[in-house]
Formats: structure tokens, C-alpha cells, sequence
């Protein structure tokens, strides 16, 4: 993922017609609109003056779907139809929402995908997202005083194909047309007109409600690219709630709780939590006993969720390959970042003060703002857009379980990119489309993306056909996938939305594994590439003898077999040279061979035609 900046796309605009369009930030905790009023990204508010929408959406009974502040109460009095962490659960499949410890929700199997069991009936995570997208687009729409539709939506960097698809499910589902998905990181360093400012290196720490994200950005001759990513999908403010709760509990030696004053002691927690970020001590009453907790011992228990961002920081510096002292900006986003303890522990790892000059919760959906903006076609000569580019290589399995890659890593998206393959055998009818993502050579060293068939290629020669296979990625980081057998125009295609995704672990162990393995790797690609040429040769020889042994004397059939079959032998060994020399033998031996059939086809070719002709 990089920002790249490129000149605009001529999209058509008269003149002075302002076309509306939004900026969201579809946080975990926390949701917000933003859009450019008067040339200045602005934070819209609802009706009460709040900029801040909690991710929280009640399903009560008679269909009544409510969200946001409102829906907040719910979650004491009604937890299990009150949904309030719906960002985790996307894109997930049943299997894996299963996983998440103290899940309060009653979750449903539905094939592979997971629903939300409510009053409302049974409910899909992208259903529930897009109840917060309509509720964010109708406070657009009252604020902005016109219809709003276009929308740039923000997601975390580490959002996988899935996660990403069912977040433009769910801006579908609520009316809204999704312009970009964009990285979150990304976003906020628009909003603090990075790309205006000078070359170098700059880092975004995102510590919002239950995720932590770090990423390292390089700015250079106009382009924002992204060093390196780190983070903890399951580190975030919540935590920090967490350890109120636990002191609460342990000071007040409280035996057992029901579900509601859970709840209620959560709010409490939080709200205490906050408090701290600007008083000395907070305090409230839990099931009527006074707890009371001071800034010290709060930050003394906070201290290791901290060190454990900076750990994270300190290894994406280091992924970055670059030197603490290069770091001109550090970027602080997410309402966690209001904690002083952090801003200090950052600082102190990077050695000169943060940037917080925009509001740690605003700033993201300020710059998805900004992005519409342009995105929409209301833009000035100066501004830019943005893309990002591709985490890991996508390809193709080709013969020998081999991994041909189409588009490489670090390409800027979106991009379409084609390829031409052809049939391994004749007469062959159907071919596997088998799509990878990986850095490795070997189809079992990659990560599968999914297969589709391409059937009804006419019978040809072997190598005859032309398949031609397109890549496509947009912009959101989707990829589509398309065969055609240019010969015949057959054709089958494929929307790759993986069921299983892929963390920032996985993306970075694949990487490191292409660089550990690559010496192996390239081995294992000669070998399986000399052992697929010998298969191809040897089903050439027998076509060939098949139809015209007829042309040849006894010897010459004696030694080409002769030859064939050793090849035959040699070409499951594990010696490479040893079947380059063997495929080159049987060659020679059968060059003679290989001659007299041509001759017989050109004389065939040559029937009927005017000499003059050739
Ligand atoms: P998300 O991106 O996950 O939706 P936000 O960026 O909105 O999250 O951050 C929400 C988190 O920020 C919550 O855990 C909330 O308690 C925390 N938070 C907000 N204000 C403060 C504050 N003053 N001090 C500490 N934490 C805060
Ligand atoms: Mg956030």
C-alpha cells in the first residue's frame, strides 16, 4: 500500500456546479461524516450538534432499527440485540466469529457466513454496517441540505479482500456508492496535507477503540509510499477499559455480575478512563459502592499495553529500514491517542513531540473527505490523487505447480495487466485457472485465491491455443480475473473474494519467506521447469511417432525410444542437469525425424498452390 500521486482524470464538472460528496470514517467504536464545505474538509454533525456517531446499532422488536447515540443505552438494557463492535465481525465466516472470546451476541451459521440472531430476525454483519452508513448519510444529507450518494469509506490498512468487499456490501445496501475504499493511515496523512509538505519519512500510530495500526509512509517526488505496516487488530482502547473493570472488581472484591451490570460497569470504565486524560482521578459508583481510581495508578496498569504499541512501532521502523531520527511527522489518530501516556511514550520512541493538532478522532474522516472531494471531480489544479499499491504478487499455477506472477507487488493500483498461456497437451479442451497470491515460486508456498475453469477451448495442437488471461484490481484492492481462448472467443471469469483472510502476520511471513526461501525457491523453479519441458517433449515424440512412423527405419525408431525413455526415467530425478542433457539428447537423435516431417508437411501445405505463391 503507497500513495501515489497522479495527475486527475479529466472527470467532467461545469464550472462552478459543487457535486456533494462524503468522507466516512466506519470506525469499530466509533463512526463519523465528514465533507469539504467551502474548500475546508468539516466534520458534520447531527442535530444535537454531535460529531461523534457510536458504532452501535440496537435491533429491537416491530423491526425498530436504531443507531448511534440512541442505540447506546441498549447495550446495558438490551446486550444481546444491541450489536456494538459489527466491524469485527465483517467479512468474517461463521468459524472464525466463533473465535472472539466473551461474543455477547447469539451468532447463526448460515453456510459459510456468520448472522447476528436479534429481534429483528437474523442479521448479517454488512446488514448492520449499512444501518450505520444510512445513518450517516441521511445526517449528511441534512446537513448538506441535497441528496448525498458518493462516498470515499475508510478501512484499516491490514482489511483483507473480504473485509473490504463487505464493507462495499454494506455502503451498497445503505445507498451509497462507494468512490474508494481507503487505507486509514492514508487517510489521515491527507488530512494533514502531507503530500504538500517537504520530503521524507513520516509514521501514522492508530490507536482507536480495539485496533492498533502503525504504518511507516515515505513521501517522495510526489509520492506517499508506504514502507511498512505493523499493528494489533485486538489491542485498543477497550483494553484500557478492561483494566478499570478488573481493578474495579478486584478493590470492591465483587463476586459475580449479570450480564447488565457488565455492561453498566463497561460504560462506567470508559467513561472513567477518559476522565483521566485530564483529571487527576475519576470515579463512580458500581452496584452501590463508591470505586474511586487515580491518574497514577491508571498509568502505572496502562504502561504494558503501551509498550506494547511501542514494540510494534519500533519493529515497523525497523521493517522500514529506515533510522528513528529520519521520522519528520508522527501522526497521532484514533481517540486513544488522547491518553497523555501515549502521546509521551510515542514521542519518546521517536524523540521529538507528535503531531495532534487535528482532533485524533476527526482527522481520518477529514481526509477520506478530501479524497471524495476530488474523487467527485470538485478539485483545483493542485490537488492530487491517490492510490495505493499491491501488498503481495498475484499470479497464476502454471505446469510443474509453478507460480508464473502477473502483477508484482508494489504495483501502483488500479491496474489491468494480461498474459498469454496455451494448452499443455493436444486436443486438450478445459483448462484450470488456478489464481495465487505470493512471493513464492511454488504453488504450495502460496496462498490459493481461488479456481475457475475455462472449457470448450477447440481441439488444437498442443501449444495452439491462445488463452489470455486478465488481471484486474481496482482501486479498492478487488481482483477480477478473466480467460478467453482468443482463437475460438471462449470465455469464464472470476470475482476473487477470499473466505479466508490475511493479517498483517501472515502478509509479513510471506515476504519474509520469499526472501529466505529465494535461493530454494529458484532451484526448485529450474527443476520443475526442466521436469515439465521433458513431460512436453516426450508427449511431442509420441505424438509425433503415433502419426508418422511410417517416415522411419527400424533403427531410427530404436534409438529415438531409446532415448524417450530415458528421459522418461530422468525427468523424475531430482537432477536438473541431468534432464536438460537427456531432453537435448533426445533432440538430437530425433532431428532427422523432426526434418523428414516437415518436409512432409510443407509438401502437403504446398498441394494444390501455385509455386509463386510462396
Ligand atoms: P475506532 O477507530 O476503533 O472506532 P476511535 O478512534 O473512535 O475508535 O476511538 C475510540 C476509543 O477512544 C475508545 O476506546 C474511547 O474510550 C477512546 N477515547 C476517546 N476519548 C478518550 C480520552 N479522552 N482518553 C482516553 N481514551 C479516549
Ligand atoms: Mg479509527
Amino acid at each position: 500500500m503507497a500513495l501515489l500521486q497522479i495527475s486527475e482524470p479529466g472527470q467532467s464538472s461545469a464550472p462552478h456546479e459543487h457535486k456533494l460528496a462524503i468522507g466516512i470514517d466506519l470506525g469499530t467504536t466509533n463512526s463519523l461524516v465528514a465533507s469539504v464545505k467551502s474548500g475546508t474538509s468539516t466534520i458534520l454533525t447531527d442535530e444535537n450538534n454531535e460529531a461523534i456517531m457510536p458504532s452501535v446499532v440496537h435491533c429491537g422488536k416491530d423491526n425498530k432499527l436504531t443507531v448511534g447515540c440512541e442505540a447506546c443505552p441498549y447495550a446495558k438494557t438490551d446486550p444481546t440485540n444491541t450489536i456494538v463492535s459489527v466491524k469485527r465481525f465483517m467479512g468474517l465466516g461463521y468459524k472464525e466469529a466463533k473465535e472472539f472470546k466473551n461474543c455477547p451476541y447469539q451468532l447463526v451459521e448460515n453456510g459459510n457466513n456468520v448472522l447476528f440472531h436479534t429481534a429483528m430476525g437474523d442479521l448479517s454483519a454488512v446488514q448492520i454496517s449499512s444501518g450505520i452508513l444510512a445513518s450517516l448519510k441521511c445526517r449528511a444529507e441534512q446537513s448538506l441540505g441535497g441528496d448525498v450518494v458518493d462516498a470515499v469509506i475508510t478501512v484499516p490498512a491490514y482489511f483483507n479482500d473480504s473485509q473490504r468487499q463487505a464493507t462495499k456490501d454494506a455502503a451498497k445496501l445503505s445507498g451509497l456508492n462507494t468512490l474508494r475504499l481507503l487505507n486509514e493511515p492514508t487517510a489521515a496523512a491527507v488530512a494533514y496535507g502531507l503530500e504538500s509538505g517537504k520530503e521524507g519519512i513520516h509514521a501514522v500510530y492508530d490507536l482507536g477503540g480495539g485496533t492498533f495500526d502503525i504504518s511507516i509512509l515515505k513521501f517522495s517526488k510526489g509520492v506517499f509510499k508506504v514502507l511498512s505496516t505493523g499493528g494489533d487488530s485486538s489491542l485498543g482502547g477497550d483494553d484500557f477499559d478492561q483494566l478499570i473493570i478488573d481493578d474495579c472488581i478486584n478493590e470492591l472484591s465483587i463476586e459475580e455480575l449479570s450480564p447488565l451490570q457488565k455492561q453498566k460497569i463497561k460504560q462506567f470504565s470508559r467513561t472513567a478512563k477518559e476522565t483521566l486524560a485530564e483529571s487527576d482521578f475519576a470515579e463512580f459508583d458500581c452496584i452501590d459502592s463508591p470505586y474511586r481510581i487515580s491518574k497514577d495508578k491508571f498509568e502505572k496498569m496502562a504502561k504494558k499495553l503501551v509498550d506494547r504499541t511501542i514494540i510494534l512501532c519500533k519493529r515497523a521502523i525497523r521493517d522500514a529500514n529506515v533510522d528513528v531520527s529520519e521520522v519528520i511527522d508522527i501522526i497521532m489518530v484514533g481517540g486513544s491517542t488522547r491518553m497523555p501516556l501515549v502521546r509521551e511514550s510515542v514521542g519518546d520512541v521517536f524523540n521529538k513531540p507528535v503531531l495532534c493538532s487535528i482532533n485524533p478522532d476527526e482527522v481520518v474522516a477529514k481526509g477520506a473527505a478530501i479524497q471524495a472531494n476530488i474523487l467527485v471531480g470538485n478539485k483545483t489544479k493542485d490537488d492530487m490523487l491517490l492510490l495505493d499499491v499491491l501488498p503481495l504478487s498475484l499470479g497464476l499455477e502454471t505446469m510443474g505447480e509453478l507460480v508464473e506472477k502477473v502483477v508484482h507487488r508494489n504495483t501502483t493500483i488500479p491496474i489491468t495487466r494480461a498474459q498469454e498461456f496455451t494448452t499443455f497437451k493436444d486436443g486438450q479442451t478445459a483448462m484450470e485457472i488456478h489464481v495465487l497470491q505470493g512471493e513464492r515460486e511454488l504453488v504450495q508456498d502460496c496462498r490459493s485465491l481461488g479456481r475457475f475453469e475455462l472449457r470448450g477451448i477447440p481441439p488444437m495442437v498442443a501449444g495452439s491455443a491462445r488463452v489470455k488471461v486478465i488481471f484486474q484490481v481496482d482501486a479498492d484492492g478487488l481482483l477480477s480475473v478473466s480467460a478467453t481462448e482468443e482463437n475460438s472467443g471462449v470465455n469464464a471469469d472470476v470475482v476473487i473474494k477470499p473466505s479466508y483472510g490475511l493479517n498483517d502476520k501472515d502478509m509479513e511471513r510471506m515476504l519474509k519467506e520469499s526472501i529466505l526461501f529465494a535461493e530454494v525457491d529458484i532451484k526448485t523453479r529450474l527443476l520443475h521447469e526442466a521436469q515439465v519441458d521433458s513431460i512436453r517433449t516426450i508427449e511431442a515424440i509420441d505424438s509425433a511417432l503415433e502419426q508418422d512412423k511410417n517416415l522411419l527405419d527400424i533403427d531410427m525408431i530404436k534409438k529415438i525410444t531409446e532415448a524417450r525413455d530415458e528421459l522418461e526415467i530422468l525427468s523424475t530425478t531430482e537432477d536438473k542437469d541431468l534432464i536438460i542433457k537427456s531432453i537435448e539428447n533426445l533432440e538430437k537423435v530425433s532431428a532427422k525425424f523432426v526434418e523428414i516431417r516437415m518436409n512432409k508437411s510443407v509438401m502437403k501445405a504446398m498441394q494444390g498452390h501455385n509455386v509463386d505463391e510462396f
